[in-house]
């Protein structure tokens, strides 16, 4: 499987033509992502930058929280964390994360 993200803008704006907002701003764009089926995401490995099904990560459960870890090079990819402040969600072991359109939406 093979898939990249777009180019982004350059994070000093030198080639980016977007407009800067405050986080405010993207929040309908996040919204909901995390509410679908995770089985259908496909995650790429920040280690070794292998792409594979989320069903496919090698699931650590019953910690003090859920890891998920690469098949190829068993880095950690992403975990959860349930506390009393909140849920955790640490996705730094991942370079990028596609959702496939939901059925119906384009
Ligand atoms: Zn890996």
């Amino acid at each position: 499987m093979s898939w990249d993200l777009p180019t982004a803008a350059a994070p000093d704006g030198g080639a980016g033509s977007g407009t800067v907002l405050d986080g405010n701003a993207a929040a309908g764009e996040f919204a909901g992502i995390l509410a679908g089926d995770p089985t259908t995401v496909t995650v790429r490995c920040g280690s070794c930058g292998v792409a594979q099904a989320f069903g496919q990560l090698q699931a650590y459960m019953g910690g003090p929280g859920t890891v998920l870890r690469c098949r190829e090079c068993e880095a950690m990819v992403a975990r959860v964390a349930r506390t009393p402040q909140g849920v955790w969600l640490d996705m730094s072991g991942s370079s990028s994360w596609l959702f496939l359109p939901a059925p119906g939406r384009a």
